[in-house]
């Protein structure tokens, strides 16, 4: 993978860009993107994005998420998309396997593909040209990074500041993970400056709530949360049964793993979330607790040392003893 700089030559030209990003996209996936969009466009581009699936409620108020395609319900769209580009930007994920069904397709694409990306252990030779970045709080700091990289500074309008603002506030938990970085802040205070309502992007994330969402976690919180203070660890597990008695949407369990962990015994809290096909895990702690190893060594999964995600084939309960034993949690 050759260093970004060596891609710039490529946006000389106007060109078709097709722009994709991780399976269950979430604020710092498609602020990422979204930005990305907004900064090519103004320069004569014909960016699209695409997600690999749908798009969650509560980022539906983003600026051009209506532009955005969803492979999986409009695949035939999505692939001319891929066909007709001259260059594919990759966001937000560092394995092809991170885009589940478009992994094939974007796979035996020939067109360069550039990541720019903070999760860790990147798989490199897929990607002709990127940034890999893990020490970064979110690929919407490293979107910023690239947009100065390219001397790019007088496009980034509001639009493009809303996008990035999203990822950066999402990805660093509103600014208290210790991933925030003084660059972080002065990024903020550079969208400040440039007008930048930071106010509208927190109630639209996080006080935009169905009253169904709200107690969908009470229930969560009340019957489903167990603690185990002797080794400091908090799990969820959410069955199939417990989600259909709510009427919750994709992005409903968003943030939700985070509940345990404020607890002051826990430094370890996992979600598990029964899909039809497989159980996704989420994994989030605190301090020298490294859970992307964690889930890459037992869970097929990965992400960042503080919080990372995985899956298992098992059912919920096979999963969760899996779980249990690992952690040296008794099974009762
Ligand atoms: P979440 O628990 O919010 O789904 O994921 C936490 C973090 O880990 C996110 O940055 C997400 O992109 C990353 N992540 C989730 N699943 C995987 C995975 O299977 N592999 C890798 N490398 N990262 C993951
Ligand atoms: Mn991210």
């Amino acid at each position: 993978m050759k260093n970004i700089r060596e891609a710039l030559p490529l946006l000389q030209e106007p060109k078709k860009i097709f722009i994709t990003t991780h399976h269950k996209p979430d604020g710092d996936a498609l602020g990422s993107t979204l930005g990305l969009y907004h900064f090519l466009i103004q320069q004569g581009h014909k960016p699209t994005v695409v997600s690999p699936s749908e798009v969650p409620d509560f980022l539906m108020w983003m600026p051009g998420i209506d532009t955005v395609l969803n492979f999986e319900s409009e695949p035939k769209q999505a692939l001319k998309v891929l066909t007709e580009a001259d260059l594919i930007f990759c966001l937000d994920f560092n394995n092809l396997s991170r885009i589940k069904s478009m992994e094939e397709p974007l796979a035996s694409a020939s067109q360069p593909k550039i990541l720019i990306d903070h999760h860790l252990r990147p798989d490199e030779v897929s990607f002709a040209y990127g940034m890999s970045e893990p020490e970064k709080s979110s690929t919407c700091e490293m979107v910023y990074d690239f947009i100065q990289i390219a001397g790019g500074e007088k496009y980034i309008n509001n639009e493009v500041s809303q996008c990035l603002y999203t990822g950066l506030m999402t990805d660093t938990g509103s600014f208290r993970f210790p991933i925030t970085t003084a660059a972080v802040h002065e990024m903020i205070a550079d969208l400040k400056h440039r007008g930048l309502d930071h106010a509208i992007i927190h109630q639209h994330i996080y006080d935009s709530w169905s009253a169904e969402r709200m107690r969908f976690l009470g229930y969560v919180l009340y019957e489903k949360m167990q603690i185990f203070p002797e080794q400091n660890i908090g799990i969820i597990a959410l069955s199939l049964e417990d989600q259909s008695k709510f009427k919750i949407s994709t992005g409903d369990t968003e943030g939700m793993v985070n509940y345990p962990l404020s607890i002051e015994s826990v430094t370890m809290a996992v979600l598990l979330t029964e899909k039809k096909d497989e159980v996704r895990m989420s994994f989030r702690s605190k301090g020298a607790i490294d859970v992307s190893t964690f889930a890459g060594t037992n869970f097929n999964g990965g992400g960042h040392f503080n919080a990372a995600g995985g899956r298992s084939k098992d059912s919920l309960e096979v999963t969760l003893k899996k779980l249990k034993e690992l952690l040296n949690i008794p099974l009762n």
